[in-house]
């Protein structure tokens, strides 16, 4: 049995999980649950909007499935708090463009590696008598880590090559190093191709050529800018999702928040939750099982009837998640 932690949180984040356990349940996998809790509800319950408990179960278990949590302004957010804890270093975002969905672009699959860590999001923020000044760290360390995550991730998905995107023309030494960094481990992959764009053509080709794109990997607040972008680019909130991935762990999520516009009226779409939930399986080493629920969710989307209101249909969370689990026994 592998173990998987289970944070439902807040809002949507319950609904599009209960989609989640069901399709995985079809999938007949020698999974356990084990849930916990965080976000809003959680704190009301408990005071903590992330309690030690929750961590230290993520901890033991190599896998999170995490839904969405509502904020508690003036508490520490439960996803930060989890990033740290477990050194989820790597944010992976695909930009797929799946058959059905009313997108700006039909034919792109690359992926976003946004540096988790460091950068411009360090928390180092301070106030001048002339306003405020950010401090962004970008260390040789998390810089190669990334890298080579990077092209590992090529290498392991057959894809042919990797761009860091940077700003090196202007920020000389920080994305100096980056780009520097990227370069020298990118010389223990001689089968991958490398090249390296500056982050504003790189936004210019996401909307002029992004077919030319396979594996991007950049720095934090440019990797944010771009996976929002690259969502743009293949349809809305609801589709997108999102790994994160340390040396030991990995947390799953869909990029959508809380919503508290449509809780409780079960018309959520599932499909970011069951896409971060295919990443698991993946990274969980259970290609197979991954790609089935992939198809199958390709498969109901493609065919366009058994959707939720925000891609035009008529049917619910769960109605739509067991469509998803009828496509996986057609093809099984
Ligand atoms: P957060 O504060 O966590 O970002 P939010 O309420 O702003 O939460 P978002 O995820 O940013 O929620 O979503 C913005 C809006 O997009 C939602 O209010 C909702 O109407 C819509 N939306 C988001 N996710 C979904 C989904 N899975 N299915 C349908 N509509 C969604
Ligand atoms: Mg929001």
């Amino acid at each position: 049995m592998i173990k998987i932690t289970i944070i439902p949180g807040d809002g949507i984040g319950k609904e599009v999980m209960n989609a989640a356990t069901h399709v995985l349940d079809s999938l007949e996998l020698n999974l356990d649950y084990i849930y916990a809790s965080a976000g809003y509800e959680c704190f009301q319950k408990t005071g903590s909007t992330i309690p030690d408990e929750t961590i230290k179960l993520t901890k033991k278990t190599s896998a999170t499935l995490f839904g969405a949590v509502t904020t508690v302004p003036g508490h520490k957010s439960a996803i930060i708090s989890l990033r740290k804890e477990l050194d989820l270093y790597a944010n992976i975002r695909p930009v797929k463009s799946y058959p059905g969905i009313n997108s700006l672009f039909k034919d792109l699959d690359f992926v976003i590696i946004r540096e988790n860590s460091e950068g411009l999001y360090s928390g180092l923020e301070d106030y001048t008598r002339e306003g405020a000044v950010a401090r962004r760290v970008i260390t040789r360390r998390a810089s190669e880590r990334i890298s080579r995550f990077a092209f590992d991730y090529a290498k392991k998905t057959g894809r042919k090559k990797v761009t860091a995107v940077h700003k090196a023309n202007v920020l000389k030494k920080t994305d100096g190093v980056f780009k520097d960094s990227f370069y020298k481990v990118g010389e223990e992959y001689p089968d991958l191709e490398k090249e390296d764009f500056y982050v504003d053509a790189t936004a210019m080709y996401f909307l002029t050529k992004p077919q030319i794109f396979d594996v991007l990997v950049t720095t934090n607040l440019f990797g944010d800018i771009l996976s929002d972008e690259g969502a743009g680019l293949v349809g809305g909130l609801g589709l997108i999702p999102s790994a994160n991935i340390g040396d030991k762990q990995g947390l799953f999520e869909p990029v959508h928040g809380s919503a508290p516009d449509i809780e409780g009226k079960g018309i959520a779409n599932p499909v970011a939750m069951l896409l971060s939930t295919s990443m698991m399986l993946k990274y969980l080493k259970m290609e197979y099982e991954a790609e089935n629920l992939e198809k199958a969710i390709s498969a109901v989307l493609k065919n366009g009837k058994v959707v939720t209101p925000d891609l035009g249909g008529n049917y619910s969370t769960m109605d739509m998640a067991r469509e998803v689990s009828k496509q996986i026994k057609i093809q099984n």
